[in-house]
């Protein structure tokens, strides 16, 4: 059978900082070099809510305050609704940095603007202004909490009706990556964070929390491009996205994934830590 997947990119004009577009080349290719096919589907400012709802995974990456005013205007329109019911039935996403702020109940400009979010994760985000440094460097975090999650939410191998364990994340439940908000991120009671703080300040640089996770869909404050130093991830949410598409388990084939896990051992090394 031939697969297909349909990557959506949310903002790629204006939300793609730090890299992290290299994320959705990442997915692809990955995809690709599995002979499983994935088509990139840009969709910014006016595009129309059919194109949002066709899609198989969402990426959306970080901004500036000024261009989040810009999209938080373009979500009213419409699509915020779109993207609450899709993530809702499950469809995974990456969202980074000022997007997770969206995914969470508002964002507190440092002049003291608000921007709504879509109240998804039960976080808020305030950026408490120019007498507190912006938090800026790398992050190693400890993503295991995402193995349980996918063990509820996604269409497991099974072998004689016996649940398999999801095998995606493997070496690297240690991500790696790169912060920079000015954003202070902090959770209530009804979200689970995506991670442990081992490196870095993560959601608040306070409570050692990073990102929030709900259903398939991650919200992180790691740059980078995170998929390009992980992996793993970037195979989980392949692995989540396929999974739901065609209500079945499928196998992925293994990458030679030796350059990517020279790359981390060097920022590993570089941060006197062992992976
Ligand atoms: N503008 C937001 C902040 O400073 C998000 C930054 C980002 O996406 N890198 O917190």
């Amino acid at each position: 059978m031939n697969y297909k997947l349909t990557l959506g990119w949310l903002y790629p004009d204006l939300m793609s900082t730090y890299g992290d577009r290299g994320n959705i080349i990442i997915l692809q290719k990955r995809c690709e070099w599995r002979g499983i096919k994935a088509e990139i589907d840009p969709i910014t400012v006016g595009a129309n809510d059919q194109q949002l709802k066709n899609v198989d995974f969402i990426l959306m990456g970080g901004a500036e305050d000024r261009q989040q005013e810009i999209v938080g205007k373009d979500l009213e329109t419409g699509k915020d609704k779109i993207l609450h019911e899709l993530i809702e039935k499950g469809i995974p996403g990456l969202y980074i940095c000022g997007a997770y702020q969206f995914l969470g109940k508002y964002y507190k400009e440092a002049d003291g603007t608000i921007i709504n979010g879509l109240g998804i994760f039960d976080v808020y985000t305030e950026n408490p202004g120019p007498n507190h440094p912006r938090l800026i460097g790398n992050m190693v975090v400890d993503s295991s909490v995402i193995v349980s999650e996918a063990e509820q939410s996604i269409p497991q191998e099974t072998a004689s009706s016996s649940i398999v364990k999801v095998r995606t994340l493997r070496n690297d439940e240690i991500l790696l990556g790169f912060e920079n908000h000015g954003g202070r991120t902090y959770l209530g009671k009804e979200v689970k964070p995506f991670a442990k703080v081992i490196k870095g300040f993560g959601n608040n640089g306070q409570d050692g929390t990073e990102g929030a996770i709900y259903k398939n869909s991650i919200g992180t404050y790691l740059h980078g491009p995170i998929l390009a130093k992980n992996p793993g991830l970037a195979d989980y949410l392949i692995q989540t996205a396929i999974n739901i598409k065609y209500n079945k388990y499928i196998n992925l084939d293994p990458l030679d994934d030796s350059l990517e896990e020279e790359a981390r051992n060097v920022i590993a090394s570089r941060l006197k830590l062992q992976l």
